[in-house]
């Protein structure tokens, strides 16, 4: 049986979600990669623990996740029966529709039909009877706003999902959307982005809107899925993003391209005594619309090393400049 760590809750800030009540742990955890069928269950088992056991409250899904599409779902919902259920209510857990998942019309984008069904799969998958984040996860170009807005707020009232959130919304996108929600007076309080070092268009737009509007930011793949990291220092492993061909998401290229601008980040982590991960997402956590950095993780082991980014949230002027100065050459 698994107990809990009694000291789960001492180490880690909880940030609350723009001007809602909620609060998220500054560091969560997505199951995009890692937790699929074509992953081990006994370390994707021990990750989950790890992470709840160090505050972790806060696990990230998607109807799609996998590989195959719906199997971290199905695997995450076997960790909480055999593990998580009796620390429920001590969980924030989210999932999201708008992708490629089933065959026919109704199968992705943000059509009514296509978001209440894919609910209900989720939720069927994990064997939950709610979410407490539900996402719309792109937004689909063909679909009235409003339609798209109404069946995420009959996700709430039906008590399928307390909270709502939009993933990979332009700042336009954004503010639009969030006067539907106004109106309907939706408990629309997060964003999903991507936002990393390598990847700062939010700066120029999003993150004012978020400010005005009052919406927390979750940034996904603060890490640039592993680039930010000592993974690829000294060449690309097989068991790495990039060695591994069950995800296409990361290529070899995509390591050649950024290694020497990677390698001089690492110095200034160095000197910072932190490693470039732990800096790349104390970097991310340096804006307080950021309620929280969605990380991934292969290993127990990279967790630990990125729980250790909370003994140094904090950077000089300088160091910015540095880092500013490297990324802009
Ligand atoms: P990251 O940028 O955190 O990348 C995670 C990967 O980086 C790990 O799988 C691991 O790669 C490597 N890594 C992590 N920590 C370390 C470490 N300390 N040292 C060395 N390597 C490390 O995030 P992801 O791209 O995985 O995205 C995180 C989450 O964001 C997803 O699970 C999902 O929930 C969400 N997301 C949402 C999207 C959306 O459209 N809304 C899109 C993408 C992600 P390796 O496997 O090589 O070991």
């Amino acid at each position: 049986m698994y107990i809990a760590d009694k000291k789960r809750y001492e180490a880690m800030p909880y940030r609350h979600v723009g001007n809602s009540g909620l609060k998220l742990p500054v560091i969560s955890l997505g199951l995009w990669h890692n937790f699929g069928d074509v992953d081990n269950y006994e370390n994707q088992k021990n990750i989950i623990l790890k992470a709840f056991d160090s505050g972790i409250t806060h696990f990230d899904l998607a109807n799609n996740y996998g590989p195959p599409a719906g199997s971290a779902e199905i695997n995450f919902g076997r960790i909480m029966k055999e593990y998580l259920l009796p620390y429920r209510d001590e969980l924030i857990i989210s999932t999201k529709a708008g992708y490629y998942m089933w065959e026919g019309p109704y199968g992705e984008w943000g059509s009514k039909k296509s978001i209440i069904a894919s609910c209900n799969q989720s939720l069927k998958r994990m064997g939950l009877d709610y979410v407490d984040i539900f996402y719309h996860h792109r937004p689909d170009p063909n679909t009235p706003l409003e339609e798209t807005a109404h069946a995420l707020d009959l996700l709430v009232r039906q008590g399928k999902a307390l909270y709502i959130g939009i993933s990979n919304y332009s700042a336009e996108q954004t503010e639009a959307i969030s006067k539907i929600f106004k109106e309907l007076k939706t408990p629309f309080i997060i964003h999903q982005p991507k936002y990393n070092m390598f990847e700062r268009s939010i700066e120029a737009g999003l993150t004012d809107v978020l400010k005005k509007e009052k919406i927390g930011a979750i940034t996904f793949s603060p890490l640039a899925q592993g680039l930010l990291t000592d993974r690829y220092l000294n060449g690309i492993p097989e068991d790495s993003r990039a060695g591994r061909s069950s995800s296409p998401f990361l290529q070899p290229e995509n390591v050649e391209t950024t290694l020497e601008v990677v390698k001089q980040l690492n110095e200034i982590a160095k000197n910072r005594g932190q490693s470039l991960a732990q800096m790349a997402l104390a970097w991310n956590l340096r804006d307080e619309t950021i309620t929280s950095v969605l990380i991934g993780a292969s290993k127990v082991e990279q967790l630990e090393n990125n729980l250790e980014t909370l003994n140094n949230l904090t950077f000089s002027e300088e160091e910015l400049n540095q880092i500013d100065t490297i990324l802009n050459n």
